[in-house]
């Protein structure tokens, strides 16, 4: 079993080094944040994530899991080292910025003192690997000490990143020293996962290519479900049907409010940005971005279709995280659908349920009118005297809404159902004026072309 470091100890970093402990590895996960590795060691999780409290207190137990600030008490006796900080888009140009990476490969640099495989799991524009190799080499405190630099981009998905550990799709290794891709290889074998041994830099592109892929499957749909609309088409069924084909498959192909969290909107940019710098036109990255901020408004557009001017309305907000089963705040659609709203003068009556602190946090963050923002205990109060409902992140719990009570104590019976989660009909059945995502036949009137909306109107009046 061999004696590992993990560097930076957010969503992946912990996932990573608690699922190796588990594999009977000794870990030591290092964060610079020393608030955060406090709470590790007294058993609280800094992030949320399905099943990994119980592990991280197992393997705490077993001694096979140590939390540190310091490099030093990490570095000791390990055979690798996972960097695994955060590499959040530059504000500018959408490029990678480096600086966490950088000043991690400085820290490791001045405490190696033996053999050491350093593996980049934190995704890095195509090169960075050659650059984290740079810099150790310049910062070594024992100039003598030989070190490899092997690329591990990450695939997990937050909300099932345990399962996503313990049954990868691929391994994807890419290194100049094969020898050293090898070594790393062996921490995975027992997982029994298809292992692609690659250069440095090819493996480095497999990660931006592969969520670029992803993000365009989304934007794909999204536009068919515009076109949907104005066709009286259900995107839903669309996409059921196109799925049967294996050679497109199911996954992705869910139309909604767009992509987001901590990866695709950061990776698109970022892939944009490294081929823009080298010399080309990625046009087809750019439709999928601009689709995609498309979809950010497409909720306050079809709330002031169905309610008019939104200065006093309230609305309920199903969802904040930027999907179910985690509290990820990154770059999550209810932003800027709250901010949208209140900047409209509208309330906001808001609840998620694992994510209140952080979406607390995050709209503060990013600058929204938290006077006109109401956090609340549960669905249903938010639904109190609301104009409208909009659900904006699927998690199951609101599978189970009654939403029969939930129409007699909303003002106006209005959803706007930016995941296709309800049953349309059903909501039709009871009343409600819905509003899915591509669903033409379903839509109120007022969205569809040509339409008299008059009849609608009378609806949604107060
Ligand atoms: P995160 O922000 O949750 O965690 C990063 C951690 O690194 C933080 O705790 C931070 O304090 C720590 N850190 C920063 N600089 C440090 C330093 N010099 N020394 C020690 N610790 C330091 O980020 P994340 O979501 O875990 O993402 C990490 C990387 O993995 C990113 O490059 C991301 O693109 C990639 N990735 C993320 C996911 C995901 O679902 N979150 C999936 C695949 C790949």
């Amino acid at each position: 079993m061999a004696t590992i470091c993990v560097v930076g100890t957010g969503y992946v970093g912990l996932v990573t080094g608690t699922c190796l402990a588990d594999l009977g590895n000794r870990v030591t996960c290092v964060d610079i944040i020393a608030e955060k590795i406090e709470r590790l060691k007294k058993g609280e999780l800094p992030i949320y994530e399905p099943e990994l409290e119980e592990i991280v207190g197992r393997n705490v137990s077993a001694g096979r899991l140590h939390f540190t600030t310091s490099y030093r008490e990490g570095l000791n006796n390990a055979d690798f080292v996972f960097i695994a900080v955060n590499t959040p888009s530059t504000d500018s140009l959408g490029g990678a910025d480096m600086s966490y990476v950088e000043n991690a490969a400085r820290s490791i640099a001045q405490e190696l003192d033996h053999y050491t495989i350093i593996i980049n799991k934190s995704t890095m524009p195509v090169g960075s690997g050659d650059v984290v190799k740079r810099i150790i080499r310049a910062n070594l405190s024992r100039p003598d000490v030989r070190f490899a630099v092997v690329s591990n981009p990450e695939f997990l998905r937050e909300g099932s990143a345990i399962q996503d550990f313990r049954s990868p799709d691929r391994v994807v290794l890419g290194s100049s020293d094969k020898e050293a891709a090898r070594k790393v290889a062996t921490l995975y074998l027992p997982l029994r996962a298809p292992i692609v041994i690659t250069d440095l830099y090819t493996a480095e592109m497999i990660k931006y290519a592969s969520n670029a892929f992803l993000a365009t499957k989304i934007s794909f749909i999204n536009e068919i479900a515009q076109i949907c609309e104005r066709l009286d088409a259900d995107v839903k069924e669309v996409a059921a049907g196109m799925g049967y084909d294996k050679r497109i498959g199911r996954a992705f192909l869910d139309a909604g409010l767009g992509y987001g969290g901590s990866c695709f909107p950061k990776d698109v940019r970022a892939l944009a940005y490294m081929a823009e710098e080298a010399g080309l036109h990625p046009q087809l990255l750019h439709a999928v971005m601009e689709i995609n901020d498309d979809q950010r408004r497409l909720v306050s557009d079809r709330l002031t279709t169905i309610l008019g001017p939104l200065r006093g309305c309230t609305i309920g907000v199903l969802g904040l995280a930027f999907k179910p089963d985690t509290d990820d705040m990154r770059e999550a659609p209810s932003i800027d659908i709250i901010r949208q709203a209140t900047d409209q003068g509208a309330y906001a009556r808001v609840y998620d349920p694992v994510a209140m602190t952080t979406g607390c946090e995050a709209l503060k963050r990013e600058g929204v009118r938290m006077e006109q923002v109401q956090f609340c205990q549960g669905a249903y109060e938010v639904a109190e005297s609301a104009d409208a409902l909009v659900l904006v992140t699927e998690w199951h719990e609101f599978k189970s809404l009654n939403m029969r009570e939930i129409r007699t104590i909303m003002r106006r019976p209005v959803v706007i159902d930016g995941r296709n989660f309800f049953e349309a009909g059903e909501l039709n059945r009871l009343g409600f004026i819905y509003c899915g995502i591509g669903r033409g036949a379903s839509l109120p009137p007022a969205m569809l072309p040509d339409r008299d909306w008059a009849s609608s109107q009378s609806l949604v009046d107060a």
